[in-house]
């Protein structure tokens, strides 16, 4: 049966449409993908209070949410949330469904981006179709979004709506034809053969992925930056995903970087440019501090002056290695719901004095969180400045002088230092990437569970420790090599 779901799946893939009707236990989702779920979830039931007076449609299944919703509009309900309308076989279900005038309706779909995006489009487009289709006389559509300048406290203005009518009326106008193509799909018996490509993760990532990418290598011809869209096209039709089966007449279409990247990879050996690393190296001052930042992003700012989305560090480790070759480590994590960032600034200011380096990895990152602390805090602006000023990035290493093999075309440290320093790992940590930090914090902070916070509270300090702690290792290891030289 088409639902909506299917409906929006189909509009990304077809074989997505088919294997989620016959073949769902083939999907699979990440706890992050979950939990940016619930994000979007919040978003909308937070909205439900920009509409006082509006009713909230409850039942159990759909067709009892079909027969409330006849009987709230039958009543002369006004605004509803969660209308629900079915037509042949199609149910829909409204955000926000409310009266302009007496008679005409307007729809609302909340989302908790901050622009509007042809998916949302979409998504009303399908909604106005089985909703006129049920009687209901429409007048306008609208996208309701996080407003991006909207700063806590004041939330008056958390949202923004923007009409669409007109781009969803000529929607509108596909959705025949594309019902009885989409219900042609779900016919078949087999499933439909459909290549993968950039569409499994536009709009969306696609649930499928994991069954549909299986024979793709984690070195693959999607790792050849830049590759031109055609080529890129030709070889997935061909099925050729490895790098070691590339048609020896591509290889000259391609640019000298593509070309430098294939020959390194199928040399099996590391491009190590001993100066390169050396010259960087030099630049650094001792004590060196490996610094790193754990930050939380909510869509709903909560935090003085946030908007939706701003990073707020909740946490940092440090290890400290001064000239004489001691090892120190400082951390601070934040465990209370109120503002991390005093007690954090505090912290760092405390940790990383006034000398010596910061090492970070991809200090685009830090750099913007710790200029963002500085705007927010003037009283620890100099300092704050003065760490700014001091970052040294040690992936620069990785992206320009030291490629191996078995970083598998990445400068992530995920990457690296399971090939440079074996003995760290990841693998035995129960947080093993930055998202499930954050969401995993968002969890701890907003518990009552004192086990649960405590056993977070401990998993987290592990995680942050380990970035740190890789960085250093990564750092004896370059130093040892360019001293072997
Ligand atoms: S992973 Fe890609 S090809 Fe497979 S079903 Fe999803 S969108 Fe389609």
């Amino acid at each position: 049966m088409l639902t909506k779901s299917r409906y929006v799946k189909g509009l990304q893939c077809p074989k997505c449409l088919w294997l989620d009707a016959h073949a769902p236990e083939k999907a699979s989702v990440s706890e992050v993908q979950k939990l940016q779920w619930q994000q979007g979830t919040d978003v909308g039931v937070l909205a439900r209070d920009y509409f006082p007076g509006g009713v909230l449609v409850t039942g159990f299944g759909n067709h009892q949410c079909q027969q409330k919703t006849a009987q709230l509009l039958a009543q002369g309900a006004t605004c509803l949330f969660e209308a629900t309308f079915a037509w042949e076989g199609l149910v829909v279900k409204c955000d926000v469904l409310r009266q302009v005038v007496p008679g005409t309706w307007e729809m609302v779909e909340v989302k908790s981006s901050t622009r509007v995006k042809p998916e949302h489009l979409e998504d009303l487009a399908i909604q106005w179709y089985v909703v006129a289709k049920n009687g209901i006389a429409l007048h306008s559509a609208v996208v309701m979004h996080l407003n991006p300048y909207c700063f806590y406290p004041d939330l008056s203005n958390l949202f923004t709506q923007v009409d669409v009518t007109a781009d969803v009326q000529q929607i509108v106008q596909q959705i025949p034809e594309r019902l009885t193509q989409f219900n042609a799909i779900l016919s078949q018996t087999d499933e439909p053969d459909h290549p993968i490509g950039d569409h499994c993760d536009q709009p969306y990532t696609c649930t499928f992925k994991a069954y549909c990418w299986r024979d793709v290598p984690e070195v693959s011809i999607f790792q050849i930056a830049r590759l031109d869209k055609q080529k890129k096209l030709e070889l997935i039709h061909r099925g050729i995903f490895h790098i070691e089966h590339l048609p020896p007449e591509l290889i000259p279409t391609l640019s000298e970087r593509q070309q430098a990247f294939i020959q390194q990879y199928l040399s099996g050996e590391p491009l190590v440019n001993y100066d390169g690393i050396k010259e960087l190296l030099n630049q650094l001052r001792y004590p060196l501090h490996f610094f790193d930042f754990e930050a939380t992003n909510p869509a709903i700012p909560r935090y003085p002056g946030t908007r939706p989305y701003q990073r707020v560090p909740f946490q940092f480790s440090c290890h400290i290695l001064t000239a004489d070759g001691t090892l120190t480590h400082c951390d601070y994590l934040h465990t209370d719901r109120d503002d991390p960032r005093p007690p954090l600034v505090q912290a760092l200011v405390q940790a990383i004095g006034d000398e010596g380096s910061i090492i970070v990895y991809n200090q685009g990152y830090e750099k913007s969180v710790l200029q963002e602390l500085a705007a927010m805090m003037p009283e620890f602006a100099p300092q704050l400045n003065s760490m700014v000023a001091r970052l040294w990035d040690q992936m620069v290493i990785f992206r320009d002088h030291y490629q191996h093999p078995d970083f598998l075309g990445s400068t992530s440290l995920k990457k690296v230092l399971p090939v440079l320093v074996p003995e760290l790992s990841y693998q035995e940590l129960a947080i093993q990437q930055g998202d499930m930090a954050k969401f995993r914090w968002e969890a701890a902070i907003f518990s009552d569970d004192l086990a649960f916070q405590a056993q977070t509270w401990q998993e987290l300090r592990q995680y942050c420790h380990q970035d740190t702690l890789a960085m250093v290792a990564l750092h004896r290891h370059l130093v040892g090599l360019v001293d072997s030289q």
